[in-house]
């Protein structure tokens, strides 16, 4: 036991389903990637290579927690997306090789205070509080990856259809997607990518219900509060 001057942190975990729990080490998301989505945020989804940003592994929620509304913003955002949790990793992973780091699958919610984050792009500056705040990260428990093929992707608000489509429509598929993050990082287990979120995109207020579903893997609830 190393000689800690505090108590350390709490590891941050996302429960897996039929028992125990998948450690988070690091949370990885892809931006813009879905054509449909890229285009409702003003971009050509044809002329960009698949880029990053991260969040915080405490950041997590779990369980159907419930999320409080964030401070500082007046636009809070759902993007619902197909999340992929890596059992292995390394540098330079080929795309063949790529899903045999997978250990599994979440359906998750990525948590964006659009207003901060469209102050940000215009001031060129970090997205780093509007993506990363505390509670951003509501998140399924995790299926395992063995048979599993992801399919239909969908958020309800208070029962309405706000995002609907196919984790096939995915600009960089998984393989891709990993194969290209671990050249600029490696990757180890206990790694969570958000693979990035369909069209739809929309403001949410307190007390609406956010549920969404990854076809084959699951379902996120969560209440803003
Ligand atoms: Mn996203």
């Amino acid at each position: 036991m190393p000689d800690y001057v505090i108590p350390p942190p709490i590891q941050a975990a996302v429960p897996v389903v039929g028992g125990g729990s998948f450690p988070v080490r690091r949370i990885y998301c892809v931006g813009r990637n879905y054509a449909e989505h890229a285009r409702e945020m003003g971009h050509d989804p044809d002329r960009e290579l698949p880029f990053f940003f991260t969040k915080p592994a405490d950041a997590v929620l779990t369980g159907g927690a419930d999320m409080p509304y964030p401070s500082m913003t007046a636009d809070l955002h759902h993007e619902m997306e197909l999340v992929v949790a890596l059992q292995s990793g390394g540098t330079d992973i080929s795309e063949a090789d790529a899903m045999r780091h997978v250990w599994g699958y979440a359906a998750g919610l990525d948590m964006t205070r659009r207003d901060l984050q469209g102050e940000a792009k215009k001031a060129g500056r970090p997205w780093d509080m509007a993506k990363g705040f505390d509670h951003s990260v509501p998140i399924s428990d995790l299926v395992a990856a063995h048979g599993v093929a992801p399919g239909r992707i969908e958020l309800r608000v208070n029962g309405v259809v706000r995002q609907s489509s196919d984790v096939a429509k995915l600009i960089w598929s998984v393989p891709e997607t990993i194969a290209y993050l671990s050249k600029l990082v490696r990757l180890e287990a206990g790694d969570l990518v958000f693979t990035g979120t369909p069209e739809g995109v929309a403001a949410v207020q307190r007390g609406d219900l956010l549920e969404g579903t990854v076809d084959g893997v699951g379902s996120v609830r969560v209440r803003i509060v």
